[in-house]
């Protein structure tokens, strides 16, 4: 009776503190050991390192194989890093024993190892890369060879925490660093990533979401002819207004949603955002010239994307010739016969095209002949400074003459004074926008702006003719 009590409590113990997959350690003994090992560590004074570890495409395998499959994977997993976790002494003498309880499995295709003895936090680094390397031998999975590899964030007691929570939310924060810096590599945790990594991780996850939330909206800023001081275009601005972050600027979220590839899905949305308002407008008759929409390098890398700009036009009924796309010069430098196709694409869906900030990257002016486009945007960095820095007079000058001698439309952004505009009249810029005529403005705003804007020109057109 007491064997079967025992046997019983036994399996009572190895439910509740080992992962049935790999047989490892679970989250709960983890963090037992992880509690045992910094009271040992305090008493003699010596390091001890946390590592966290995440399979870098475990979700593609698992997606596509199935789970039986991801779980023999798993257990693949662990049992190499269990070979890797032995000591070169335990290899010299050819043991293949582990002592498992420093190697956990939290759940997911999360890891984690204690290392309680090192002498110096480098030795972390030297078992990181070991595991890194055992890992990297390709896995016969189901009649597919799969390589699976892996990154590793490390935290050391007791520079990087001295408590548990301290040091695991370390560890975890070195590993999302890894993973950013190209996966299959292991750092150590570094006191600058905390604060704007946590930011960045909460920009990330909530960006997700933002757009089934309803979280986005546009805003536009008006274009101004400089010869009548008339309306030519409105820019759709992405705006982001989010419960735990408030409103976040697109300087800030649109290069995090580069990075993420979520600017494509977030992107197709503005297009579409942008090209049912300026319809709406036509339809009011309200005489919007165009409405200019801000395109990124990735969704105009797509090899699709000007079938994508077609569809959008026919489901919402836009006339191209009312749409502008702007892009940046980094576009064109990037890929430099793949963009031009591209841009030829879209310009035989008759859409207009325009280089935003241009002047910054180090555009290639001969080519910029063979490029389809109609218009450049100063950046604003010349705008702004254009009557301090005689340089930022010379180019803005510069660009413009360039512009007129290729038959290209110029537009200054920025405009935020009299002085800047005069300075621009005089160098015969032919557009501007900015804060001098107006901020951009929310949907309900731009319709104030427009019916007011055009009341204004009939008026003008009215006295011309009288
Ligand atoms: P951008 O396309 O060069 O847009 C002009 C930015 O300058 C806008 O900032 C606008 O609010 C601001 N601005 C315009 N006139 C003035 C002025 O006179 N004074 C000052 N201080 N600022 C002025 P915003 O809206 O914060 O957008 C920043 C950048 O974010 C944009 O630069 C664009 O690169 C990007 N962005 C915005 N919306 C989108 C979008 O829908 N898609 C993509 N891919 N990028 C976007
Ligand atoms: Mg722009
Ligand atoms: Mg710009």
């Amino acid at each position: 009776a007491l064997g079967r009590r025992r046997r019983a409590e036994d399996r009572v113990r190895r439910i509740a503190f080992y992962d049935d997959i790999t047989g490892l350690p679970n989250r709960a003994s983890f963090h037992d050991r992880l509690q045992a090992a910094l009271q040992d560590v305090k008493k003699n004074q010596n390091h001890l390192a946390l590592m966290f570890m995440d399979l870098d495409n475990f979700k593609r395998v698992n997606d596509t194989l199935g789970h039986s499959t991801g779980d023999i994977l798993l257990k693949e997993v662990s049992k190499r890093l269990r070979l890797n976790l032995r000591s070169s002494d335990e290899i010299a003498e050819g043991k293949d024993i582990y002592n498992n309880q420093d190697l956990a499995r939290l759940g997911g295709d999360e890891f984690t190892v204690l290392l309680s003895e090192i002498n110096e936090p480098n030795d972390a680094g030297i078992v990181a890369a070991r595991l890194l390397s055992g890992m990297s031998q390709p896995i016969p999975l189901s009649g597919h060879e799969i390589t699976v590899t892996a990154s590793i964030g490390i935290a050391v007691f007791p520079n990087d925490g001295q408590d548990a929570e301290t040091l695991i939310k370390n560890a975890d924060m070195a590993m999302y660093f890894a993973k950013r810096e190209g996966k299959n590599n292991f750092k150590f945790y570094t006191p600058n990533m905390n604060d704007g990594a946590i930011r960045r991780l909460t920009i990330e996850n909530e960006l997700r979401r933002a757009m089934e939330r309803g979280e986005l909206s546009l805003n536009y800023q008006p274009q101004m002819d400089m010869k009548d001081s008339s309306l030519c275009g409105m820019e759709a601005l992405l705006r982001w207004d989010n419960a735990l972050l408030g409103s976040i600027s697109p300087m800030e979220f649109i290069p995090i949603a580069e990075e993420t590839g979520l600017i494509v899905p977030i992107g197709e949305w503005v297009l579409r955002t942008a090209c049912t308002q300026a319809k709406a407008w036509l339809d009011e008759g309200i005489d919007i010239p165009r409405v200019a929409v801000n395109v990124s390098v990735c969704q105009f890398a797509q090899n699709n994307f000007p079938d994508q700009v077609n569809l959008i036009l026919h489901e919402t009924g836009l006339e191209p010739m009312y749409l502008e796309l702007e892009i940046t010069e980094s576009v064109l430098m990037k890929d430099g016969e793949e963009a031009l196709n591209t841009l030829q694409n879209l310009k035989d869906i008759g859409v207009s095209l325009a280089i935003d900030d241009f002047g910054t990257g180090y555009s290639r002016l001969n080519y910029l002949k063979k490029f389809p486009v109609d218009r450049l945007k100063i950046d604003r960095s010349f705008i702004c400074t254009i009557n301090s820095d005689p340089q930022s007079l010379a180019i803005t000058s510069a660009i413009i003459a360039m512009a007129e001698s290729m038959n290209l439309r110029v537009i200054a952004e920025w405009v935020e004074t009299e002085e800047h505009l005069t300075c621009l009249k005089k160098r015969q810029c032919s557009e501007v926008q900015g804060y001098y005529y107006s901020r951009p403005l929310s949907k309900e705003k731009a319709d104030d702006f427009l019916i007011e804007n055009s009341a204004l020109c009939n008026g003008c057109k009215k006295a011309q003719t009288i």
